[in-house]
């Protein structure tokens, strides 16, 4: 038997049901929301998640020793007793944007592996598609700083990625290397150079 060991998941809010490691090396580890309360979409009244589940989704997830890793789910869904036809929603859970094959985790990390290299590198290394890469460049603009994960800012550095080759068109990462060696994004500003 060889050592094992114990990470966390990095995922709020989720219990793991169970954890597969394939033929092919990759990771699937399947988990379920703890959370039993949603927003109604309709009226914003709390509900329960008692109506069953939503269709199962797959996530890319952060590796784990080198291995692409990838959670499956299925949200829970619940239905609302003070509209009039009763509708379902959705539970909203944070770990995930709507539409976004990737976790928000994931997104946040593919953006540090863009750092002084390129699109089509992050996307040769990661095995994902080059519009999965935009896609979560996409995802990353306009979204907020946690302030409270920054001791310092140490060395701030502005990255221009090049979104289609031969183009004039870029991202720019501006990211800050704290004293203790930890890397984060602090922002990712659209189509810096464009000219019409
Ligand atoms: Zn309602």
């Amino acid at each position: 038997m060889s050592a094992e060991l114990r990470i966390p998941l990095d995922i709020k809010e989720v219990e793991i049901i169970s954890t597969e490691l394939t033929k092919t090396g990759q990771i699937i580890i399947e988990v379920e929301s703890t959370l039993d309360k949603t927003e109604c979409g309709i009226c914003g009244e709390e509900i329960r998640c008692t109506y069953g589940h939503g269709d199962e989704r797959t996530f890319r997830h952060l590796p784990i020793l080198g291995m692409a890793t990838y959670i499956k789910f299925r949200p829970k869904r619940g239905e609302c007793q003070k509209c009039d036809t009763n509708p379902t929603t959705t539970q909203v859970v944070e770990w995930y944007q709507e539409r976004s094959p990737h976790t928000k985790a994931y997104d946040q990390w593919l953006m540090k592996q863009l750092i002084n290299t390129t699109i089509e590198d992050v996307s040769m290394r990661e095995n994902i598609g080059y519009d999965a890469v935009i896609g979560a460049l996409d995802r990353q603009i306009d979204t907020k700083v946690n302030w409270s994960e920054i001791d310092d800012l140490g060395t701030i550095g502005i990255d221009e990625i090049s979104r289609h080759k031969g183009r004039k068109s870029y991202s720019a990462i501006v990211s800050c290397r704290q004293k203790n060696g930890q890397t984060h994004v602090l922002a990712v500003l659209p189509d810096r150079k464009k000219r019409r």
